[in-house]
């Protein structure tokens, strides 16, 4: 009877683990926090407890680098209705061992494809609920390619579970936040970490003919890191090779992952 099985109403996240040390904990909880208040969900840990049993979870996997998946789940309730009375959140947390990509292996980058984007306008909450998303990565895996990145009216939005940039002209460029996207915690970093490389950078969003025509395309996530995509549709971009950009970028993010917050 839990509403995250009967209806997928929850939200979730994903911890990337380096070295056993939780990389942007604070960014992840309060991302947390912020889809549970959008649902109406009661946090059911505060950020201390939550942390200890992220700890607990890890400690019970021998991986020195880990993805911890945690959910937050409505709860159970007497009936299957769509309503529902206030429950008692149901918390479910796995950890799964990631072997990090080798600079090496991501320099002929990843292929693509591109899709419309029909999902709901509430975009920016990582609900549990991902038909959508999991419909397009299927295809994409499918088709031999890593990932789908979604337009809609024809500008370019994120991917089914990644947020995307693309450079052009020495300028980097990815969509703003809002309910079209979900606010990738790896996005922020990329951010961040490009101004203080004094790297120009726009929080702008862009078309498809801006994507096909980039000198470098990547998309982030938690798990993918900084992933460069050098094939959009069988359209090879930058001559199939990551850019110079993604290069200084991917580094300092190498860096980021080793520092103990
Ligand atoms: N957009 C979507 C739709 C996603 O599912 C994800 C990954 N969960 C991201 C963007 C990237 O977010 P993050 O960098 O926080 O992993």
């Amino acid at each position: 009877m839990d509403r995250g099985f009967l209806f997928g109403d929850g939200v979730y996240e994903v911890f990337p683990i380096y070295n056993n040390n939780i990389f942007g904990l604070d960014s992840h909880l309060n991302r947390l926090q912020t889809g549970l208040d959008a649902i109406n969900i009661t946090n059911p840990h505060s950020n201390i407890e939550w942390l200890k049993l992220i700890k607990k979870v890890i400690s019970f996997n021998k991986d020195i680098n880990q993805a911890v998946y945690l959910q937050v789940s409505r709860g159970c309730d007497e009936d299957r209705k769509h309503t529902h009375n206030t429950l008692t959140p149901t918390v479910y947390i796995q950890s799964t061992g990631i072997q990090p990509r080798t600079k090496d292996s991501l320099l002929s980058g990843k292929s693509v494809i591109s899709r419309e984007d029909i999902r709901w306008l509430q975009c920016n909450t990582k609900a549990t609920s991902l038909l959508a998303n999991i419909m397009y990565s299927q295809e994409a895996k499918e088709l031999g390619s890593e990932e789908a990145i979604l337009y809609r009216d024809n500008v370019v939005t994120e991917g089914s579970s990644s947020n995307v940039f693309i450079v052009k002209n020495d300028c980097i460029f990815t969509h703003p936040k809002g309910q079209h996207i979900l606010p990738g915690i790896t996005r922020e970093v990329v951010i961040k970490t490009a101004k203080l490389l004094n790297l120009k950078i726009k929080e702008n969003a862009f078309d498809m003919t801006s994507l096909m025509n980039a000198d470098e395309v990547w998309i982030t996530s938690s798990t993918r890191e900084i992933l460069p995509i050098t094939t959009v549709d069988n359209k090879i971009i930058n001559n199939g090779l990551a850019g110079p950009i993604w290069s200084v970028i991917y580094d300092q993010y190498q860096t980021l992952k080793t520092l103990k917050e």
